[in-house]
């Protein structure tokens, strides 16, 4: 069945931190009518002495909106706002909003178990071509930068109805929609994603630090990747060599990238859904191990690509 949404206006939004602030501020430049929560009140303050409409709860938030977008750390806080107690679903079968969307990175099982909770419920005001409530599992790509910016990319799991019409509200904060299929899938398609990043960071790194060690230097090493079948993202794009490249983490000191514990915590979650189907991951396993200790050792704070010098012993171009 086609579900028809009329024009999206009231929008909820949960989780106003590093990512979601810029989302929801988007949000409010496109000129959706907002209502947010947060638990922390400092947070709240700022939206409401900006004129925007919050709530204690996550619940009020659900009564207030057509739509609810959450944006939190992880799976544990996703549960607690939508189960836990005056939570999105307090309202045991009946909901006010036809759309819920998760923007967290969380473990694709969670996604999946939620969505199938959201769609068991009833709307309070049934539309046309739209008698359930349903969930999209959407996380993104692209941090900080690209949320301010508007330019992340979300990739989308759950029913394709509900995605083309959640589309044109996921545009107003960023710049590529990709449908991934049925529900959890957005969550699968973030985490491969990222493991593979990992996976190629560290071979990077790797390669590069041996080359150094063997007497060749990084910039040259560099150049025969990104002409040869070694190029990829981390070597031609986000360099983890101080002196490589300019306008990237490595390049001031590794500071404002994607911090090592937000790699960590990915990958933990790509372990877990490996664990879970029994399939063989034993990059993913390494490069899991490989982050924690780097965390462990007080680099968490740092981009990924410090592992270049923390793990590896990697040199700047110019030592
Ligand atoms: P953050 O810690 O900066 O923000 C989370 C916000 O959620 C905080 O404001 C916190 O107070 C709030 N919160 C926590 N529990 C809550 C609850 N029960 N009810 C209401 N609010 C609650 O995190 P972030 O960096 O904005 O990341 C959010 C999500 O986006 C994470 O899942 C992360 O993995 C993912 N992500 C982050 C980046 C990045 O570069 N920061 C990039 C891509 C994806």
């Amino acid at each position: 069945m086609s579900r028809i949404l009329e024009p999206i206006k009231n929008v909820g939004f949960i989780g106003l931190g590093n990512m979601g602030s810029r989302m929801a501020n988007n949000l409010l430049k496109a000129g959706y009518k907002m209502t947010v929560h947060d638990v922390d009140t400092n947070v709240m303050k700022k939206y409401s002495d900006m004129g925007v409409s919050t709530k204690q709860t996550p619940f009020g938030v659900a009564e207030a909106s057509d739509v609810v977008i959450t944006m939190l750390p992880s799976s544990s806080h996703v549960l607690n706002v939508y189960n836990g107690p005056y939570g999105l679903l307090q309202g045991g079968n009946l909901l006010r909003p036809r759309l819920l969307i998760d923007s967290s990175t969380i473990d694709p099982q969670t996604s999946r178990k939620l969505s199938a909770s959201v769609s068991n419920c009833t709307l309070k005001e049934k539309k046309e071509n739209w008698e359930s409530p349903v969930m999209l599992d959407a996380p993104v790509s692209g941090g900080v930068v690209a949320a301010e910016a508007g330019s992340l990319t979300f990739m989308v799991g759950g029913s394709e109805d509900a995605y083309l019409a959640a589309k044109s509200l996921l545009l107003s904060m960023g710049k590529n929609t990709i449908f991934c299929g049925g529900p959890g899938n957005g969550s699968v398609a973030k985490i491969c994603n990222n493991l593979a990043m990992a996976v190629s960071m560290l071979g990077v790194s790797e390669a590069l630090a041996l080359g150094q060690s063997l007497g060749i230097t990084a910039s040259t090493l560099t150049k025969i990747f990104n002409s040869s079948s070694a190029r990829c993202w981390s070597s031609d794009s986000y360099n983890p060599v101080p002196g490589v490249m300019q306008g990237v983490p490595s390049s001031r000191n590794y500071s404002g990238g994607f911090a090592s514990k937000l790699m960590a915590k990915d990958l933990k979650l790509a372990v877990a859904s490996a664990e879970e189907v029994e399939q063989k991951c034993p990059l993913t396993f390494l490069a899991q191990h490989i982050y924690t200790e780097i965390c462990k050792d007080g680099h968490e704070t740092e981009d990924f690509s410090s592992v270049f010098r923390h793990y590896y012993s990697g040199k700047s171009e110019h030592d």
